[in-house]
């Protein structure tokens, strides 16, 4: 440890700094509190030991100086003293001292005291290092105790999937406080996390839903998951939560919207969550927040989710076409076909983002439907996927669900395909 010194009788900073030297560690020495303060500016310490008496600041006054300083770094200070009235003790605890000793100080007791403190040292070292990792473990954001971005990811995720598993809209909403650097710079930054705490309260107040999840995504800025809940949900939520935030009238002086605290607010849909990702409706309610923003602050907007995705499906098996067709309307703008030319015409002229193929469906010149269409330019892009037992010799690799048909597999398949 590097221990300082601050004594200004020559004779004992010279006795203390060696025995501080014996017990192997390593003194820097001051002869005024001015020198200590002085000498903190430049070389971080593990420990103070401090006279009381000195010429100038005395030990108590540079204590407390040290301790407004370092504020919540925490060393051991051990006065040395030869003050050795109940009240000077006092005194000394309360100037930010440890411990208090009384001249004169032998060499054992010093040893012995600076074990003491660093094995207090050392706990706090640990607790720094535990209180990082519980932060870093822990759910919730500090500063508004609501999901923090991370955990807010890993539960919607799972809403999501419930979600595909129900087909059950799913609503997102970005919520960002207007004009926030204006109302930090003009009230402080602790007045700007006290208004983000009650906004964040303000927020709450408006989810009632069990599955409602609300996280902050970022400085000011917030994120809610409405499971279950269609477009005309949404409106009404972002509505109530602009309402919310008003009715807290927080003054906000120097906003050029309103003079009190507002939000902007983009919301999302997906109205089928098998034909978009949890990340496509965050970015599309962040799209929508920019909108909200840039059309003047202060209300809320919504981005239509254009999800539907195109999907031919061709099979000359009718059960199986009229199966495969049941499981995946709900999710793609579905067309059927039940031969070769008619897919490749559809194709061509459509363009849809997958075609599911009966293996066995051919061309009339004897080649695979899926290697003409992996051939023409107009359709080389679009995703193909094999419904049933591919036969041999295989055709080139692609992708197969085997029947019988399993419709979660293949919607799990399709999506994907598809990038969901
Ligand atoms: P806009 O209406 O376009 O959203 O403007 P804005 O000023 O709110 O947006 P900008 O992104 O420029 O500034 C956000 C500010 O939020 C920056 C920072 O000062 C403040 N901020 C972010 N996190 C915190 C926080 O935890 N506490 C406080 N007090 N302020 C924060
Ligand atoms: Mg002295
Ligand atoms: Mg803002
Ligand atoms: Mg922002």
């Amino acid at each position: 440890m590097k221990i300082l010194l601050v004594e200004d009788s020559a004779t004992l900073r010279h006795a203390m700094s060696q025995y501080v030297l014996d017990a192997g560690h390593s003194p820097l020495l001051a002869e005024s509190g001015e020198q200590a303060l002085q000498l903190l500016e430049d070389t971080p310490v593990d420990m103070i030991i401090m006279d009381v008496e000195m010429p100038g600041l005395n030990g108590f006054e540079t204590t407390a100086l040290i301790r407004e300083w370092l504020g919540s770094h925490w060393i051991p200070i051990i006065f040395v003293t030869g003050m050795s009235e109940d009240d000077d003790y006092r005194q000394g605890i309360e100037a930010g001292g440890d411990d208090y000793l009384i001249k004169p100080v032998s060499k054992m007791i010093i040893t012995a005291k600076i074990r003491a403190m660093e094995r207090i040292a050392d706990m706090r070292d640990q607790l720094n290092r535990l209180n990082n990792e519980l932060e870093a473990l822990s759910q919730l954001d500090s500063l508004t105790q609501v999901l923090n971005r991370r955990t807010f990811n890993e539960q919607a995720e799972q809403q999501w999937l419930l979600a595909g598993r129900k087909q059950t809209h799913t609503c997102a909403l970005m919520i960002d406080v207007d004009h926030f650097k204006l109302y930090n710079d003009h009230y402080g930054h602790p007045a700007g996390d006290a208004c983000l705490k009650e906004v964040t309260a303000a927020i709450k107040g408006c989810l009632n839903r069990p599955y409602d999840l609300l996280g902050r995504y970022g400085g000011e800025e917030f994120v809610v998951l409405l499971p279950e809940t269609d477009a005309a949900g949404a409106e009404r939520v972002c509505s109530s939560i602009k309402q919310a935030v008003a009715d807290l009238a927080l003054p906000h002086k120097v906003s050029p919207v309103e003079p009190i605290v507002t939000v902007s607010i983009g919301a999302a849909c997906c109205l089928q969550p098998r034909s978009c990702n949890l990340e496509e409706v965050i970015k599309a309610a962040d799209r929508a927040l920019y909108r909200a923003k840039h059309t003047g602050r202060n209300q809320y907007a919504l981005e239509e989710m254009t999800a539907h995705r195109t999907v031919i499906i061709a099979h000359s098996d009718e059960d199986v076409l009229q199966e495969a067709s049941a499981c995946l309307r709900p999710i793609y703008n579905l067309i059927t076909a039940e031969s070769a030319e008619e897919t490749l015409e559809l194709a061509v002229n459509i363009r849809p983002d997958l075609i599911i193929l009966c293996p066995t469906l051919v061309t009339q010149d004897g080649a695979y439907l899926a290697d003409t269409l992996a051939e023409l330019e107009r359709t080389a892009p679009i995703a193909q996927l094999y419904l049933g037992h591919v036969a041999e010799p295989p055709p080139a690799a692609r992708p197969s669900v085997d029947l019988p048909l399993n419709c979660e597999d293949l919607q799990k398949m399709a999506g994907q395909l598809l990038g969901h």
